[in-house]
């Protein structure tokens, strides 16, 4: 396919037209709300409902809701979930003796939080997990636990439970 192209004046040729519409639009910006944050000391604010970092939640009795049915493990599309399943002697039986999430596979989709049968696990409003090692990305049980008994829980379902419980 020719290509034509458009026959420039002696004036175009000289780019000056080009610059000036440039110069215009940067300067127009000038006088406009800005847009960019200060990063990190400016935050801005999620929106509800937010997808951030996924956590493991207690119930108000303190033990972990998780009954390691596996089906997050099996709908998480990165395979970013490891779970060891291990017997127990309260009324749901199973448990996660292992639980990991590997933070740096995890695309906060969300599907583990919509798959799971007792809401054991939620995606909260946390999004900075970067580090200089990628092991270090990989939350096993205890931190997922502890990163999930900090409030804001489920609107309407469960309270959070007081530090240190
Ligand atoms: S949010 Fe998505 S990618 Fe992350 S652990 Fe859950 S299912 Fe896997
Ligand atoms: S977090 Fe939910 S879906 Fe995943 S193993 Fe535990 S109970 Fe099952």
């Amino acid at each position: 396919m020719k290509v034509t192209r458009p026959e420039l004046s002696w004036w175009e040729r000289t780019y000056f037209p080009a610059i000036l519409k440039g110069m215009k639009l940067t300067f127009s910006h000038i006088f406009r709300k800005r847009v960019t944050l200060q990063y990190p000391e400016e935050r801005w604010t999620l929106p509800p409902g937010y997808r951030g970092q996924p956590v493991l939640l207690t119930g108000l009795d303190g033990h972990e809701k998780c009954t390691s049915c596996k089906l997050c493990q099996f709908i998480c599309p990165p395979e970013a979930i490891r779970i060891v399943a291990g017997e127990t002697e309260l009324a749901k039986e199973k448990f996660p003796a292992e639980f990991d999430i590997d933070m740096g596979l995890c695309i906060f989709c969300g599907y583990c939080q919509e798959v799971c049968p007792v809401e054991a696990i939620w995606l909260k409003d946390a999004y900075e997990l970067a580090d200089y090692d990628r092991t270090n990305l990989i939350f096993d049980k205890e931190k997922l636990l502890a990163l999930g008994r900090k409030p804001p829980y489920l609107p309407g379902r469960e309270k959070p439970l007081e530090e240190g419980r």
